[in-house]
């Protein structure tokens, strides 16, 4: 019987890591993903906050026997990744960080030092080719009590102390660690970014990737103006998953734990529905602690951490801080009524959205780009500033993102569902309707929304199509309910008017 003990990780790691080919061996059985089962989904609609992929939980999706593939020859690449070197990589993570610490607080308390160590003990341990100077490593942990965490682009990796309450382990809380530095040193978000889109309507900056990630209330065109940064940066494919799983399982062996503890750590986020880890849930996928692993006859001998006992009673004892927005420095969300916002024109205006679209939209709207978004609005209906338009009640977004499921209905729900982050009235009626935009057959559906800008209802109508390339394009309008339809034409003699161009 093979027995691989802690300290004979340690010992390795104590020495220059070295890529092992016992590490590959260690991978786990793989079992195929199942795709998402979007029937259920769809039956769960009421919970509008809840995550598009929490099924994956159950969908079991595994490491593979395929070895991780070093990407050889990246170091210091662009190609491939989106056209981002590392070190514009690492500027995208630096802005988004600063964005996620405008929402959040950093964890003080020697909670800091202890989840620091442990990121560098599990940082020392990612094959050398794998590594980029450029890229910070740091690991923080945020004083906020949902379950959640983020690989940036080119680092950091933040996490919760809710992540931290429940952890079960160390080993565990370092599964979870491991699995987010996978991300950043396969550089997943750019890989993502540069996967053969044709279509972009224009940059996605860090501080779209940074406000996608922040929960905080943000109205409906705000969060439709996100989407394509967590469609591209935070949440990865199938085969990324099985990556960046892969990855974690090599790291976790040669920083001296066992793999499958991070199986572990998702089983408990999986039980702690109530609080969510919704985010998570919908970004990743985590081999399920239920299945074999490839070992057999391999014992770890439990890891003792007294420090982690220590840690963990600490933050017991700390009582998180509130979440409010307005104690980072950020204004609380416009509490306004909308008002003297001029109806839309009869007349329409010819305009295009990037290379892509040809589209006419009333005469007394003003076009604002956003990222890989547009937005369309009237005059008194957003607040500009010099990151995009904020606080928008009227108007029109048209975006463009990875397709998040390969399925125009699951990609829907997907979008729908971001919405929802941060507009807890958002409902939908889960049937979608057949709609032809630019020639080409999507759907429509339509969400009734309390603004948290004006705090009255408003209309949202979503209409999602597939570009040639299998990438998302949406276009959603917003409108208070009271005039919703006097927008409704609006809207429809935009859709009607839509090109795609090839
Ligand atoms: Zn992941």
């Amino acid at each position: 019987m093979q027995v691989l003990r802690q300290d004979a990780g340690r010992r390795r790691r104590e020495k220059f890591p070295t890529h092992s080919s016992r590490d590959t061996d260690l991978a786990f059985a793989c079992v195929p993903s199942r795709p998402v089962q979007f029937g259920d989904l769809f039956a769960k609609v009421e919970r509008v906050a809840s995550s598009t992929c929490e099924s994956l939980l159950g969908a079991a999706v595994l490491l593979s026997l395929i070895p991780a593939v070093p990407a050889g020859g990246q170091s210091g690449s662009a190609a491939g990744f989106g056209g981002y070197t590392p070190a514009d990589e690492a500027a995208l993570g630096r802005e988004a960080a600063a964005v996620i610490r405008r929402h959040g607080t950093d964890m003080t308390d020697g909670i800091d030092v202890y989840i620091r160590d442990l990121g560098r003990r599990l940082m020392t341990a990612i094959p050398p080719e794998f590594i980029y100077r450029e890229f910070d490593d740091a690991v923080v942990v945020l004083d906020d009590p949902e379950l959640t965490s983020v690989a940036l682009p080119g680092g950091p990796v933040f996490i919760s102390r809710g992540m931290v309450e429940v952890a079960p382990s160390e080993a565990a809380l370092a599964g979870l660690i491991a699995h987010e530095l996978s991300h950043v040193a396969l550089r997943h978000g750019t890989a993502q970014a540069g996967a053969g889109e044709r279509y972009q309507l224009g940059a996605i900056t860090g501080r779209l990737i940074g406000e996608a990630f922040s929960d905080h209330a943000a109205g409906i065109l705000e969060r439709a103006i996100q989407f394509p940064a967590s469609a591209y940066f935070l949440t990865y494919d199938a085969d990324r998953e099985r990556e960046a799983n892969r990855m974690t399982s090599r790291i976790m062996t040669r920083a001296g734990y066992d793999p499958r503890a991070a199986a572990a750590m998702i089983q408990t986020i999986a039980h702690q529905r109530e609080r969510a880890g919704r985010r998570w849930a919908r970004c990743h996928s985590v081999p399920s602690s239920e299945d074999e692993p490839a070992m057999p006859g391999v014992v770890w001998t439990e890891p003792r951490s007294p420090a982690f006992a220590v840690m963990q009673a600490r933050l017991g004892a700390s009582p998180p801080r509130p979440n409010d927005d307005t104690t980072h420095g950020r204004p609380a969300p416009l509490r306004v009524v909308a008002s003297g916002v001029t109806v839309p024109s009869g007349e329409s205006r010819p305009t295009a959205a990037g290379d892509l679209l040809r589209l006419s939209v009333p005469a007394n709207w003003s076009r604002l780009p956003a990222g890989n978004a547009v937005v369309f609005a009237p005059e008194g209906a957003y607040r500009a500033s010099p990151d995009g338009p904020a606080a928008v009640t009227h108007g029109i977004g048209i975006g463009v993102a990875r397709s998040a499921t390969g399925d125009l209905h699951g990609d829907v729900y997907a979008l729908l569902t971001s919405f929802g982050d941060g507009n807890a009235r958002l409902t939908w009626t889960p049937a979608l309707r057949k709609v032809t935009i630019g020639g080409r057959r999507g759907v429509t559906t339509t969400a009734s929304n309390v603004s948290p800008v004006t705090g009255e209802f408003e209309q949202v109508s979503v209409v999602a199509v597939h570009l040639p390339d299998g990438s998302l394009l949406y276009v959603v309008g917003v409108a208070p309910q009271d005039e919703a339809g006097v927008y409704r034409n609006a809207f429809t003699r935009v859709l009607e008017s839509i090109q795609i161009l090839n």
